[in-house]
């Protein structure tokens, strides 16, 4: 959706502040969701991007004032050494990191978990969709001399069994401990690190899990909200931890997600016949 399309708050919670985005691909993105309403309240952003993703990334980051943008693969030292220090020439410092990175084969994201993960794949998963957000912590915190504020994106799936989420479950469960990992390393240093458990929302990256719309529906008609997850609610979240607002806060996983993660039955099940 453009920027405009998305009614985000405007205001000045982000005046001053210059950080970096990783992981826009498409307006879809939830990463284009934050880094739009990080804009909307005056951040000075950098994007990272796959290089094939360029043509659909620059214009809309242009949209929204972005003028520093680096091609980066995460598994790649010399591409993400290039994409920090792209980053520090043009702004010196930093204040915050938005990682919404991830990645598994399509085709382990279906089925049985312990029959269809290879070694290949789980070690790629754990690569891009964890140790990306360990490298990107280090890199990034080098130039936040003044303590910043970092978040990753996560799911359910880390936390409970998910039909066909598989070894990205595992990657996300191995992301939400290096959150806290990296909160405790970089705490001193004034820098805070979280991660947000958005819900289902339909993107690229959702397109690659085998009954990925099922996931959508079930945390619609299962959620307290009765309401898909909203992009904006998941960049409202965002901004609240990557300003000042979040001030105190480090460590912490906050689900956004019509509050899907707290219910144990659905609702259809409650007067369905004897206990
Ligand atoms: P998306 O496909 O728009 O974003 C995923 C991004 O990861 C893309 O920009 C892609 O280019 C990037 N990426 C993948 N492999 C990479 C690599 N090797 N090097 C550099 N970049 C790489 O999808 P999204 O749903 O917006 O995903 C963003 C984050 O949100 C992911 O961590 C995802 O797991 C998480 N998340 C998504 C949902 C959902 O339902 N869509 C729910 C919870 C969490």
């Amino acid at each position: 959706m453009a920027a405009e399309e998305m009614n985000l708050p405007k205001g000045e919670l982000m005046k001053g502040k210059k950080g970096v985005v990783m992981g826009v691909a498409n307006h879809n993105s939830i990463a284009w969701a934050i880094a739009a309403q990080l804009a909307a309240q005056g951040a000075e952003l950098a994007f990272t991007y796959m290089d094939m993703m360029e043509k659909r990334v620059k214009p809309l980051g242009e949209s929204i004032g972005v003028k520093v943008f680096c091609p980066c693969e995460v598994t790649d030292d010399a591409s993400m050494e290039a994409a920090f220090k792209t980053i520090e020439e043009a702004f010196g410092t930093i204040d915050f990191v938005v990682h919404a990175i991830a990645f598994s084969e399509k085709n382990e994201l279906k089925g049985s978990f312990v029959e269809n993960t290879t070694r290949e794949n789980f070690l790629r998963s754990m690569d891009i969709s964890a140790f990306s957000f360990v490298d990107a912590a280090r890199r990034a915190s080098s130039l936040m001399p003044n303590g910043g504020s970092m978040i990753t994106l996560t799911y359910l799936g880390a936390e409970r069994v998910i039909p066909n989420y598989n070894v990205m479950g595992v990657a996300k469960a191995a992301l939400e401990a290096c959150t806290r990992y990296i909160a405790r390393d970089l705490g001193p240093k004034g820098i805070r690190v979280n991660a947000i458990s958005a819900g289902a929302i339909r993107t690229l990256s959702l397109a690659g899990i085998s009954g990925g719309r099922s996931m959508v529906n079930q945390g619609r008609a299962w959620s307290p909200l009765r309401e898909d997850t909203a992009p904006e609610g998941v960049a409202g979240c965002a901004l609240w931890l990557l300003s000042d607002l979040g001030r105190s806060t480090t460590g912490e996983v906050v689900h956004v997600d019509a509050g899907f993660h707290i219910v144990g039955l659905p609702d259809e099940l409650e007067s369905g016949g004897a206990a």
